[in-house]
């Protein structure tokens, strides 16, 4: 998607470790005309998939998937908790991801009650590495037995192998931006 890999351009800054930076746009101020425009490629990109409901993981995950899912029919919009609260009540999915950005473990959470059996679900989240947050959310699908039609990302980064694996999984995988290499030297970034 030209107009993301653009504003990536200009407001992106690539941070040592492999981490680019959009905090201007994506993961902390929100452009929701942005956001707008990706939902309706998504929509495209999976037109005539039967999607009952979109999953995600808080925090970013959220504002995105629910602007999106106005281009799918307004479907409910189900994401994934990282903390253990006591308004989280009943039976719950709980599974463990490896966060890239926090260097640690945590597990997330959805209640059985919003992910039910035959369910048609697509995941929506902002950023693809290693692919460690889309598994732990395929893996709720699967305890489910909700069916993963496929998978949207805003940014992938295409130099890390997480797209590579989910893609041979056989997993309808749509990145709207696939970084191919970024500098944090130079803060040169290219897209596939
Ligand atoms: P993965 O689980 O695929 O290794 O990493 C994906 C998750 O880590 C995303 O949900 C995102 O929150 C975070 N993440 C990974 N790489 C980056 C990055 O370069 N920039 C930002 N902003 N988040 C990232």
């Amino acid at each position: 998607m030209k107009e993301l890999e653009d504003r990536i351009q200009r407001d992106g800054t690539v941070r040592a470790g492999d981490v680019l930076k959009v905090d201007n746009f994506l993961n902390h101020q929100c452009d929701v005309e942005l956001f707008d425009k990706m939902g309706a490629e998504w929509a495209r990109l999976f037109a005539g998939k039967r999607v009952d409901k979109i999953l995600t993981i808080e925090a970013s995950g959220i504002g995105i998937a629910c602007v999106a899912a106005r281009h799918f029919g307004n479907v409910p919009v189900v994401f994934a908790k990282k903390y253990q609260s006591i308004n989280l009540d009943g039976d719950q999915y709980v599974t463990n991801i490896y966060s890239f950005t926090k260097q640690k473990n945590y597990s997330v959470i959805v209640a059985k009650k919003f992910l039910t059996a035959g369910e048609h679900v697509i995941i929506i989240d902002d950023f693809l590495a290693k692919g460690n947050a889309l598994n732990g959310l395929i893996e709720i699908c699967e305890a489910a037995g909700a069916v993963v039609e496929g998978i949207g990302i805003a940014v992938e980064k295409g130099f890390q192998d997480g797209g590579e694996k989910l893609r041979a999984r056989g997993y309808d995988l749509q990145s709207l931006a696939i970084v191919k290499s970024m500098d944090p030297e130079t803060g040169k970034i290219t897209f596939a």
